[in-house]
């Protein structure tokens, strides 16, 4: 299939872009760089620098049969302050996207929602059926996005998937999580490991959870990208589907650490700080529904292979 990658040079799109070339997919990725990295985009697909805003001359030129839309600014914390920036690039740009779609008749999109859709959850794991209060401006962004979505699926016949993922982890054929500015837990522990970095704040040791510290569910980005290969032909015309993508197994911070401690056979210095603004206790997923109805099976489930797999990108 001929496909569009809006964000393919970010570190989940660049895997994800990676899968689609080994199965054979003709892939141009557009990415404005805001982010991402251009060496990130794999061999064999095309690069196309534009910003989402700026798609509809590409998407005329490409005339892909479907779009996966992983493009979008992603910290929490900047989605407090700068929301702004947030409803322009994640609502703004998503709906120039679709309009580019609909432009040149390609209806199929998957796209990057997330957990933070959800905001403090009423019972974990979380199901896709549970109520969607976003507790950011960021989770509130791609909420709206899903809405776009299913309006677009009814009025438009697009066929559509949210896959909502919980926390991503890991690395695949590329290179890796590269963010300027880190807030990610396992990348933030292996710099530390590493010597970069002197030590990680814990955000929080008065959780009422075993250990005290938040539990989250991490999701290699290979099983990820699986579940964007089986995503891709699923929905039928006029249908917007939604799925989590987790494990379904929570892991504490304190139990991260200690894998990376483990993993990489470095002391990991912990600061234990205040708790951080809007982090919920726990976030575990359901995905019963994506194993049920596409036969998803997470491959590299395990903590110690997804911290390992980082690791190596990282030493690499
Ligand atoms: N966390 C932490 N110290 C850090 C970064 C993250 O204690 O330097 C915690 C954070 O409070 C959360 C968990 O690690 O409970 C995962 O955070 P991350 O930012 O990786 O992902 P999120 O769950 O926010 O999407």
């Amino acid at each position: 299939m001929r496909v569009l990658v809006a964000g393919g040079a970010g570190y989940i799109g660049s895997v994800v872009t990676a899968a689609l070339l080994d199965r054979g997919h003709e892939v141009t990725v557009l990415d404005d760089l805001s982010t991402g990295h251009a060496d990130a985009v794999p061999e064999g697909a095309t690069f196309v620098r534009a910003s989402l805003h700026d798609s509809g001359p590409v998407l005329a030129d490409v005339r892909p049969e479907a779009v996966l839309h992983f493009a979008a600014k992603s910290l929490v914390g900047v989605s407090q302050t700068q929301p702004e920036d947030y409803w322009h690039t994640n609502v703004g740009g998503s709906l120039a996207l679709l309009e580019a779609m609909r432009a040149v008749d390609c209806r199929r999109i998957v796209f990057s929602s997330t957990a933070a859709t959800y905001g403090e959850p009423e019972s974990v794991p979380i199901r896709e059926d549970a109520p969607t209060r976003p507790t950011n401006t960021y989770g509130a962004s791609k909420l709206a996005v899903d809405h776009m979505l299913t309006s677009y699926a009814v009025a438009h016949s697009f066929a559509a998937v949210s896959l909502r993922y919980f926390n991503v982890a890991g690395a695949g054929f590329s290179r890796g999580e590269r963010h300027a500015t880190e807030t990610h837990l396992i990348p933030i522990a292996l710099q530390v490991a590493a010597g970069t970095r002197d030590a990680i704040t814990v955000f929080g040791e008065d959780y009422p959870t075993p250990d005290g510290t938040c539990i989250r569910d991490y999701v290699h980005v290979l099983d990820l990208a699986e579940a964007h290969l089986l995503a891709l032909p699923a929905p039928a015309p006029g249908e917007h589907r939604v799925y989590n993508l987790g494990n379904g197994t929570g892991f504490s911070v304190q139990q991260v650490v200690d894998a990376v401690r483990e993993v990489t056979g470095h002391p990991v210095p912990v600061v234990v700080g205040a708790r951080r603004a809007g982090d919920p206790a726990q976030l575990v997923a359901s995905s019963d529904r994506i194993r049920a109805d596409l036969g998803w099976t997470p491959q590299h489930a395990d903590l110690t292979t997804m911290v390992a797999d980082a690791w190596a990108q990282l030493s690499r």
